[in-house]
């Protein structure tokens, strides 16, 4: 990751907002102050919102805004480490929500048919609630991020 591309996040106002160009025409934004992140790609109505759409939490759907300027979604990041953790969002409404962040651990030799041959599982009883403006406190929490 490099930092330098780092810019003003157009939706919590930060100046924490990654930004990062796929392609000429297709870049992502993930703003590491709200935690929240938006693609060029998905517009309200694009097939690829549809898909996408479909397969969120519903707590995703419920926290989802539209840019009015720009038409540009906004939605909480699933951070999803294999041998770190999890960071999402969690909780029931938009007033009532805040990050969880749960640590990876080894799968014990005797547990490995249990996980399907996966050397880390997530461990539950790690789990930390974070507040929105905290998100970064969370990727530190399972180690993505420097405390
Ligand atoms: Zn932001």
């Amino acid at each position: 990751m490099n930092f330098d591309e780092l810019r003003i996040c157009t939706r919590c106002g930060s100046n924490a907002c990654y930004k990062q160009e796929v392609t000429k025409d297709i870049n992502i934004e993930l703003c590491y102050g709200c935690g929240f992140q938006s693609n060029s790609v998905m517009t309200k109505g694009s097939d690829f919102f549809n898909e996408q759409f479909e397969i969120l939490p519903e707590l995703y759907k419920v926290l989802m805004d539209e840019e009015e300027d720009t038409g540009k979604i906004w939605m909480p990041t699933t951070v999803n480490i294999k041998e770190q953790g999890m960071v999402f969002a969690n909780g029931v409404s938009r007033d009532n929500w805040c990050w969880s962040a749960v640590k990876s651990i080894p799968v014990e030799e005797d547990e490995k048919e249990k996980y399907k041959g996966e050397s880390f599982r997530v461990d539950m009883s790690t789990v930390e609630n974070f507040r929105e403006r905290d998100f970064m406190d969370a990727l530190s929490y399972i180690g993505v991020l420097p405390k």
